[in-house]
């Protein structure tokens, strides 16, 4: 039945072949569900193995984080896609309906970046083009590169539903973004205005607070005198001293600004000063916001170039001046000074005034500086004019603000309830924290790539046009004044705006049309009617997961939830219902992972030079073996050290199980040899278990029980390390090193006339390894297709080991007094193949084993006083399964004694005495005189070693000052040191007398 495994598993030949076939059957597609039956019909591919339809009533829904467009696969991804992979597998195995959906996102700045770079090499530039002309060349780029990073993703395998695939400039998508603004607008909740935002002089565009990082930068600190003015605007001979790390923003000075309680400067309130340079009059201004500590005390307001300037000038009415162009060059305001780069600005600024004595005290300063995340360029804050949604503001018609909802949607309500859970739970707190003091998001960006902003200024009215809701023609004439003189706005929306509709777009709000792109629907909405085109955002909104990491809490998840629990808030339930808080969220669960580090724990960085690539990963060691890596470190709020070790390792686990594979077809073939039909069932049919079964079978099937079990416990609970080191444990440590071992002495298919007891053997052992196969396919799903399509050769159930039924564990078929046997047993083994390796018995030799039951040749028994008490008797426990025994330690026979002393005069006896009193007979002779020799030279090196180390932890001094881990240590090894004399003592004490 099953076909032969190649003899050395090669994990690059399956794994390209599997990630093929899996995006050719379209595996994990998941077709709208009938919303009549809410079920999914002609659902071929999921848990077809049963044929039961998987639960369409609670699907399984998660998107996946859409990476740039221009995006190369990093770890971050890898461990991202990893987990959502092994999750999404695990629950679609486990019978629900998994839908996990594809997309990348357009990333506005990054790809402009991208082609603007190309043009530069090619003498061009956007400027040159055009617009449109630009525009149809970033799409030309993206359709050219834009897919890269998901062909990395379907080489990984995972199991998305690639005819969902999307992209945030679709046509679809684009339409969700247009109807989002303009009904944000209608509402009253966006709006046009002056503000200090982040400048990119480079991208010449504004980037929002979480796109600047800030560096530590070494600069200076510069104090300018300003003249106090007297009566009639004469100069005092008076200064005020105010510094700056910034000089040049002095042209756009609009006041002095000092603490109302500061004693220096009380008799300067209601002053006017001169401000050098520009010649022009402006006031003292009092304000508790400034620090007395800081500085002089005195602070230039420069409210067109400093957010907190700006926050200032607004409390006191003063005028902003912008004295900075698009590029950072000084415009018109700036004086004498318009058309130079800030930089040298700065420098004439300071050489004018210094030659006019008005320049103080330099002072070495270093100063968090802002720079642009994409470009590295410095950030400008500066004054302009933008889009903004009042994320604090209540609606035109009443009701919640958008920052409202989105904090009731992670707050626990009286109940405790959360709509939306968050793990680790601690970013509840981080996430509710910044809600709280959330700032109006600015969603405009001077780029051309981007959904353009869909608002109309009028040339002859200046006022602004937008189109009202569910409109989906452009306006021809001005709201206003009806001339036909409108242009579109140039700006485009950020990023983020279409990114954090993504959970209530891709499922086809507001349009609620068929998937097929290009064909927009009606865009009603909550009318009720055409209920068939909502089938999707019916059965899969809200979401149930999203998995994903800190840096964009704010930036997407953040967004996700203020836009979904708005938009979808307005769409009334399938039956026409009000929608409720729990029903409108984005997602159910949000899981935030950890960062990928180096084995050192030190963060991955292109400057360190430390930057770990999966892909180069992957080639060495297979796909599988660096998602067990991760696994195997993935637990929440736990940062992973990446070490190329671990997965070496987990290669040899994966050979491991190739190799365990290759044993069971060659005894399935073995047993077809001996006329055997071995029946499709075995695979998935647990065995009828009865206490006259062999105990591996009983114990086999009691570990894979609780192992399944366990794992399903821990995957819900995120935590996957522990999921796949109770696979890895179960399948090498269990599977492979023991049952394997044992099982094989009843597998003698032709060796009797009898077949029975092998056939037995084999049902089991199909029936556990396919278990076990199905157990680990999520983490590991390309050598577990591989082998399980090999094992079903001819007549799989399934297309796929994906598509069958993840193993649940029945906890009450554990039975644990056969977990203690077969730990006894264990036990005995395993010191028996001790005391052979002490005594360089070969292994090709088996010698007669003893081993001590007080309980024979005593009249009475008395279980308690047993070493086993009540439980088991060892003594039987061994006798029945001797012939295991005999196996696995290489001893032949296997005796009970009833003493030791009965045996004391044989020359060749060597007890050892543990969990267990046993011995072997070992008739080879040994050079007694030498191995004396060697043991007491053992000896004095051991005690010596004790010695030194006891003295040394009974000093009181090194205790005091040695650190703690040294200590350990030297405890650790004294004990491991008095172990080995203790030994040694007790050979050389069995060696017989010169
Ligand atoms: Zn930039
Ligand atoms: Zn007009």
């Amino acid at each position: 039945m099953p076909h032969d495994l190649p003899k050395a598993y090669d994990p690059t030949a399956i794994e390209d072949h599997w990630a093929g076939y899996w995006v050719r059957e379209n595996l994990f597609a998941v077709p709208t569900p009938d919303p009549a039956t809410n079920s999914v019909q002609n659902q071929g591919p999921v848990c077809e193995s049963d044929g039961q339809s998987p639960d369409a009533k609670s699907p399984f829904v998660i998107l996946l984080p859409p990476p740039n467009v221009t995006g190369r696969l990093h770890m971050g991804h890898m461990l991202n896609q990893t987990e959502m992979d092994i999750l999404t597998r695990w629950r679609r195995m486990s019978g629900r309906l998994a839908l996990w959906v594809p997309g990348t996102d357009h990333a506005g700045i990054a790809t402009q970046m991208m082609v603007e770079r190309q043009l530069t090499e090619e003498g061009t530039s956007r400027q040159k083009l055009g617009r449109e002309a630009f525009v149809e060349r970033v799409w030309a780029w993206k359709r050219h590169y834009g897919g890269a990073i998901l062909e990395q993703m379907k080489r990984l395998g995972v199991s998305v539903d690639w005819s969902r695939e999307y992209f945030t400039m679709d046509e679809r998508l684009s339409l969700a973004v247009r109807e989002a603004f303009v009904r944000l607008y209608a509402q009253g909740l966006i709006y046009r205005g002056a503000y200090i935002v982040n400048w990119c002089p480079r991208c010449q565009t504004a980037i929002s607070d979480l796109e600047v990082v800030h560096q530590e930068q070494k600069g200076h600190l510069w104090e300018i005198k300003y003249p106090v003015l007297g009566d009639g605007g004469k100069e005092t001979g008076e200064f005020i001293t105010v510094a700056t790390t910034r000089p040049e923003t002095m042209l756009g000075d609009t006041a002095v600004a000092i603490h109302p309680e500061d004693e220096r400067y009380l008799h300067l309130h209601g002053k006017r000063l001169l401000l050098p340079l520009m010649d022009r009059e402006i006031p003292i201004v009092v304000d508790p916001w400034v620090s007395r500590e800081f500085g002089t005390g005195a602070v230039k307001v420069t409210p067109a170039h400093d957010p907190n300037d700006f926050d200032l000038g607004e409390r006191h009415h003063l005028p902003s001046i912008n004295v900075m162009d698009d590029r950072a060059q000084i415009n018109e305001n700036g004086g004498p000074y318009q058309g130079l780069d800030r930089y040298v600005a700065r420098k004439k600024i300071l050489a004018d005034l210094e030659a006019q004595g008005l320049l103080g005290a330099i002072k070495d300063y270093t100063n968090n500086v802002g720079h642009c995340d994409r470009c590295k360029t410095v950030v400008e804050p500066r004054l302009s004019t933008q889009w903004f949604i009042a994320v604090n503001k209540k609606p035109n018609a009443g009701g919640e603000s958008m920052a409202e909802k989105a904090i009731a949607a992670v707050k626990p309500d009286a109940g405790g309830n959360k709509a939306i859970r968050f793990t680790p739970e601690n970013y509840e707190k981080i996430y509710l924290e910044w809600m709280t003091n959330i700032h109006d998001w600015c969603i405009s960006r001077q780029l051309w790539w981007g959904h353009r902003i869909p608002a109309w200024h009028c040339g002859v009215c200046h006022k602004i046009t937008v189109p009202q809701p569910g409109a989906t023609d452009d306006p021809t004439a001005c709201a206003h004044c009806g001339s036909d003189k409108i242009t579109q706005e140039t700006d485009v929306l950020d990023t983020w705006f279409s990114s954090g509709l993504l959970p209530v777009s891709v499922f086809g709000w507001p349009n609620f049309t068929s998937r097929t792109p290009g064909a927009p629907g009606p865009s009603h909405l909550g009318t009720g009617e055409g209920i068939e085109d909502r089938a999707d955002f019916d059965a899969f909104y809200p979401t149930s997961l999203l998995v994903t990491g800190f840096d964009i809490l704010f930036f997407w998840v953040a967004r996700m939830i203020m836009l979904g629990c708005w938009f979808a808030g307005d769409v009334p339930m399938p039956d026409g219902s009000p929608r409720s808080l729990a029903e409108s969220v984005p997602f159910k669960e949000v899981y935030i992972h950890a960062l990928v580090r180096d084995a050192n724990r030190e963060k991955m960085s292109k400057t360190k030079g430390n930057v770990i690539d999966p892909i180069e990963i992957v080639k060495q060691y297979g796909t599988d073996a660096v998602r067990f890596t991760l696994a195997s470190m993935a637990s929440p709020g736990t940062d992973i050290a990446f070490n190329v070790a671990r997965t070496e390792g987990y290669r040899a686990f994966a050979n491991k199980i190739w190799n365990a594979a290759r044993f069971i077809f060659m005894n399935v073939n073995r047993a077809q040899e001996a006329g055997v039909r071995v029946e499709s069932s075995w695979f998935t049919t647990p065995p009828q278990l009865s206490n006259t079964s062999p105990i591996e079978e009983l114990w086999i099937m009691s570990r894979l029980n609780r192992t399944a079990h366990d794992v399903n416990l821990a995957l819900e609970k995120y935590r996957f390390d522990d999921a796949a080191n109770f696979i890895y444990q179960f399948f090498w440590g269990e599977f492979c090193d023991w049952y394997l071992e044992i099982v094989k002495l009843r597998l003698n298919f032709g060796e009797t006339d009898d077949n029975s007891t092998a056939v037995n053997a084999l049902a089991t052992l199909l029936y556990v390894f396919d278990s076990s196969l199905r157990m680990l396919s999520p983490i590991m799903p390309f050598i577990t297709e591989e082998i399980w399509h090999s094992l079903r050769d001819g007549s799989p159930p399934a297309k796929s080991i994906a598509l069958t039924r993840y193993p649940v564990g029945d906890r009450n078929n554990v039975d644990n007094e056969v977990l203690l046997e077969m730990g006894q047993l264990k036990n005995l083994i395993e010191e028996l193949r001790s005391i052979r390796k002490d005594l360089s018995v070969p292994d090709s030799e088996a010698v007669p084993g003893y081993v001590l039951d007080v309980n024979i040749g005593r009249a009475s028994h008395n279980p308690v006083e047993n070493l086993w008490g009540p439980i088991t008797s060892a003594g039987r426990l061994i006798s029945r399964n001797a012939q295991i025994v005999e196996r696995l330690a290489r001893v032949r026979p296997i005796q009970l004694v009833g003493s030791q002393e009965r045996f004391g005069t044989l020359s060749d006896l060597f007890w050892r005495q543990g969990m267990f009193d046993l011995a072997i007979a070992y008739e080879k002779k040994i050079d007694a005189t030498a191995e004396r020799e060697r043991l007491t030279r053992d000896i004095a090196k051991y005690e010596k070693g004790l010695a030194a180390a006891e003295r040394q932890l009974g000093n009181e001094g090194f205790l005091a000052k040695a650190p703690a881990h040294v200590v350990e240590g030297l405890k650790r090894q004294e004990a491991e040191t008095r172990l080995l004399l203790e030994k040694a003592r007790a050979a050389l004490a069995a060696l017989l007398p010169e």
